[in-house]
């Protein structure tokens, strides 16, 4: 699945999104980093392994006449722990570790890069063995296309580190390693055997990765005895590693900001809560009317899921809004961890995310802008089925679309005509109606149900899947 950020969340109002700062320039003699301190990313760390050793005893190597790359390409979304790894590289094999940005470029005068990178390597040839990382290679690595004068710069760098990784005797013992999460759009140069010729996934850690990241930073922080790791690492579908180690530490500020001395389950389920959207406004002022509306329309989208086969359970609904925009939100997990979905499911999705207008126009015969961000998701997912997962009736399995970024939100572009593109757009739409009234279909057959839950939500603001389903189950007490 292309986008799985947080997929369970349907928020209701602005658009979720987290913000990630860019690195800086340092070199430092030892990172003090080892692979115990990177949870899961197995193969990514045995791909590293061989480094290590040949960082060790380059000897071993030249005596038999083998050469190791020069340099070995890190590649995935931000935050699952590229830096971390080259560190760990550098802390395993006991050696000095020069690293430099990529991003450090972008506002140098001409000249200024290319002069920084010879430097670089004349400090670490000194050095050797060593590891030179640098960081965010796309910002030099960029393809060299098209002749604007802005990217001379650039391209002076490029070429500067090309020369050098060509020039330096690779059994010297000088690795070079590089991070970046837009491989496509690096200069097919630097790919070219002899160069960046190794590439290490680094993905976004599955159930088992994200409870041992849990793990490795709880170490840090007084815990209580019983925390159910494996239940934050369900909760947390598509999270990076690097949110995962600010859930932990977020939970632990939510315990100190309580006059605890440990954190406790509740901090981190919060935590997560605020890592996906953002702190409690307890005294945001919301209308009586709006927050009926808003109960109304997260009942919706629960409701859906809970009556449709398809759907992840619901594991909690609230109204309390946040400081990211959201007003109210509904929290789906699944039992287990999705690697496929199926049409049913997809279709199911886009039915769930329809819902919360659904209960809008049904209830109060009106609709609103909170349905925005659902409208935007279900809209993706919609045109993905027609365009990428061969799920359309008309297209069959053709592609129409090619994803352009696959590690940074993907977004796509078509490869296909413009008629083509009409009739998607007629699909899309078509596929988008039928779910939007299924989902109205359903709660107009569960009115009752509809009315008593938004009741229930509206009086505790907050309830949690049981609550939800007991009042599901129960016999309507008076036939209407
Ligand atoms: P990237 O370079 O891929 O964007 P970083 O290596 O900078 O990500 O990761 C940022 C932080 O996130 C790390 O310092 C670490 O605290 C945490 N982190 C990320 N991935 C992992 C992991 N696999 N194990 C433990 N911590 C991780
Ligand atoms: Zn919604
Ligand atoms: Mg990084």
């Amino acid at each position: 699945m292309g986008n799985k950020r947080f997929g369970m969340f349907k928020g209701f109002g602005r658009a979720m999104s987290f913000g990630k700062s860019s690195a800086k320039v340092y070199v430092k003699a030892l990172t003090g980093k080892t692979f115990a301190d990177v949870a899961g990313q197995d193969e990514a760390k045995e791909a590293l392994a061989e480094i290590v050793d040949f960082l060790h005893c380059p000897e071993k190597y030249a005596e038999i006449g083998a050469k190791l790359p020069k340099g070995a390409l890190l590649v995935g979304p931000p935050g699952t722990g590229k830096t971390l790894l080259a560190q760990a590289v550098a802390g395993e094999a006991d050696v000095p570790f020069f690293s430099i940005s990529g991003s450090e470029f972008v506002e140098m005068f001409v000249g200024v890069g290319a002069a920084k990178v010879r430097d670089l390597f004349r400090q670490a040839a000194e050095k050797a063995p060593c590891i030179v990382f640098i960081d965010e290679i796309d910002t030099i690595g960029k393809k060299r296309e098209g002749q604007t004068g802005s990217s001379d710069e650039r391209e002076q760098t490029l070429n500067q580190l090309l020369t050098e990784m060509d020039g330096f005797d690779g059994n010297k013992g000088v690795v070079i390693l590089a991070a970046t999460n837009r491989p496509d759009s690096l200069d097919p140069a630097l790919l070219r055997p002899g160069r960046f010729d190794r590439r290490i996934p680094v993905e976004l850690p599955d159930l088992s990765g994200r409870e041992a990241i849990l793990h490795v930073h709880a170490q840090k922080v007084k815990l209580d005895s019983d925390i159910d790791f494996n239940a934050i690492a369900r909760a947390t579908a598509g999270a990076s590693g690097a949110e995962l180690a600010n859930i932990i530490n977020e939970a632990a500020l939510i315990a100190v900001r309580d006059g605890r001395s440990f954190v406790e389950q509740k901090d981190i389920e919060e935590s997560v809560e605020v890592v996906i959207a953002g702190y409690q406004r307890r005294n945001a002022v919301i209308s009586p009317k709006e927050k009926e509306l808003i109960a109304y329309h997260e009942i919706g989208h629960a409701l859906v899921a809970a009556v449709q086969a398809d759907s992840a359970p619901i594991h909690k609904i609230t109204i309390v809004p946040r400081t990211s925009g959201a007003l109210g939100y509904t929290m789906q997990i699944d039992e287990n961890e999705k690697h496929l979905l199926s049409k049913e499911e997809v279709l199911a999705k886009i039915t769930v995310l329809t819902g919360g207008r659904s209960a809008e126009e049904l209830v109060f015969g009106t609709c609103t802008t909170g349905a925005a961000n659902d409208i935007e998701k279900a809209t993706k997912l919609a045109r993905a089925m027609v365009t990428r997962y061969g799920m359309s009736s008309s297209f069959d399995m053709t592609a129409l679309e090619t994803v352009n970024n696959r590690y940074l939100g993907g977004d796509a572009s078509l490869i296909c005509s413009a008629e083509t593109a009409a009739r998607v757009d007629e699909e899309v739409c078509c596929i988008i109606k039928s779910a939007h009234d299924k989902a109205l279909k359903i709660l107009s057959d569960n009115r009752d149900k509809l009315h008593e839950l938004a009741f229930f939500l509206l009086e505790r603001e907050t309830i949690t899947g049981e609550e939800f389903r007991a009042i599901l189950d129960k016999k309507a007490a008076h036939a209407v």
